[in-house]
């Protein structure tokens, strides 16, 4: 074992059926079966991970991790319905239809479960598979409470970490070393305030300390991993209490550096509170079932950067289309260093800023056209949002949305009657000026943006 591995001077427990609450009814049927095939054939076999941390405080796992002492080989043996993945670790997923069960066998802390870091040491594998005992097994994982094994054979939780203490007490905390661990592994910051705030627990005090001091090593991350895990964090119904923790534990600036900085110098905090109320919002729809959309989150959580950035541009004196398009791209540019936030995500939510400054227009065609926008709806309720940081969103609010509500020719009548006569059959108001369409200057093709943007 590795000196690392300041394994808790805590002696291993078994305890009993009935002094906890995991019961097989919320055990997923597949995942039974596993346990029990394993069980018939000889081997050891445990649900593991978050599922039993989850099924401890009452909640609904989604998924059901399993550990064995069989190899990936013996399990593969036992199931008809079984692949074998990973290159370097391989696991057994065993399929039954849309569930898969994920079977692991023990391993020893060769592996630090990152999926970060390549241990080639000048092209030479270091390790191959390891495999362990239940014991290593449980010091490899990252928190306490996630080292928790339910035995199929006498229904017992095995804790070799002291995690049923802490699952009881709600705290999260590192097995071994804090700083070492989280060396080893940055996203283990982020899983210690996400799993707080899904969980409603508290970082415990040595596990939390050093997480402000690291919080840059994020950025030495897999920005694809931080991607997944930033959908954890802000999709699965806790989005307010862990942006709260993360600004909290000193991480927001980690993962957003320039939304972190524009935060900070807003000083009346309304962009702080429109970010809270779209988090409030998506986490009432996860709780209602409703869709939510990654766009939409990305576009509340860097707004705050693409407004500092636009500001920016604009007081060099850049005409404020071009400014949107250009800072549009550079926050989006800048936050990929860190996170890898996909095309088909990052163009629907550069379209969404870019609408915004469309909505205080009320020529007939223009509206007309809006309104046919296929990001109209992800872009009006992001304006509906705008409105916690400032109110003077409220009357195109309003008007937009009575505009999607009305029959088509009411609206075309409402719009020409308030347009003035002299407003043509195109729904152009002549008085006003009909600028050429300048180039956008970026040549990033059209994001939709018309050229009487807000001044
Ligand atoms: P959730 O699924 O609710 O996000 P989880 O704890 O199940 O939480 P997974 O990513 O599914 O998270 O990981 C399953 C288990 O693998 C964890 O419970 C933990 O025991 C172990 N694990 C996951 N990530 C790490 C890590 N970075 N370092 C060490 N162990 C880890
Ligand atoms: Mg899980």
């Amino acid at each position: 074992m590795q000196p690392t591995d300041k394994t808790p001077a805590v002696s291993p427990r078994s305890i009993p059926r009935d002094q906890h609450n995991v019961s097989r009814k919320d055990v997923s049927p597949n995942a039974l079966r596993v346990l029990y095939r394993l069980r018939e054939a000889g081997f050891g076999a445990y649900l593991v991970g978050g599922a039993v941390r989850d099924l401890l405080v009452g909640g609904h796992p989604k998924d059901f991790d399993v550990a064995t002492d069989a190899t990936p080989e013996q399990v593969k043996q036992l199931f008809r319905n079984c692949r074998l993945i990973g290159r370097r670790f391989r696991l057994a997923h065993v399929v039954f239809g849309r569930e898969i069960i994920e079977v692991a066998t023990f391993r020893s802390n060769a592996d630090d479960g990152s999926g970060d870091r390549e241990v080639h040491d000048g092209g030479r594998l270091l390790r191959d598979n390891v495999y362990g005992t239940i014991e290593e097994d449980a010091v490899r994982r990252d928190f306490t409470a996630n080292a928790l094994y339910y035995a199929i054979e006498d229904f017992s939780v095995r804790d070799y970490v002291g995690g049923f203490e802490d699952v009881r007490n709600k705290v999260m905390r590192l097995i071994g070393d804090p700083e070492t661990r989280y060396r080893e592994d940055p996203v283990r910051m982020l899983r210690a305030v996400r799993l707080a705030a899904k969980l409603g627990f508290e970082v415990e005090p040595d596990t939390a300390a050093p997480i402000p001091v690291l919080a840059p090593l994020l950025k030495e991350s897999a920005p694809a991993r931080l991607f997944e895990e930033c959908l954890k964090l802000f999709l699965s119904g806790h989005g307010v209490a862990s942006f709260e923790g993360l600004e909290r534990h000193g991480l927001l600036a980690g993962l957003f550096p320039e939304t972190a900085a524009a935060l900070k110098s807003n000083r009346s905090g309304a962009l702080r509170r429109m970010v809270l109320a779209g988090l409030r919002n998506t986490d009432q729809r996860v709780a209602n079932d409703e869709p939510v959309s990654p766009a939409f989150l990305f576009a509340l959580l860097l707004w705050p950067a693409y407004c500092r950035a636009l500001m920016q541009l604009q007081s060099q004196g850049m005409h404020a289309v071009e400014a949107q398009r250009r800072a549009a791209d550079r926050v989006t540019v800048h936050q990929l260093d860190t996170i890898a936030l996909p095309r088909r995500f990052s163009l629907p939510m550069q379209e969404i800023w870019l609408l915004q400054t469309r909505f205080s227009q009320r020529q007939r065609k223009r509206v007309f056209r809006l309104l046919a926008h296929p990001r109209f709806r992800a872009a009006f309720d992001f304006l509906a949002l705008r409105m916690a940081a400032s109110d003077e969103h409220a009357a195109d609010v309003a008007f937009w949305r009575e505009a999607q509500t009305q029959p088509g020719d009411a609206l075309a009548a409402q719009l020409d009657s308030t347009e003035g006569p002299a407003a043509d059959g195109e729904g152009r108001a002549p008085r006003k000026r009909r600028r050429r369409r300048r180039n956008g200057g970026g040549g990033h093709g059209d994001a939709g943006v018309s050229e009487s943007a807000g001044e």
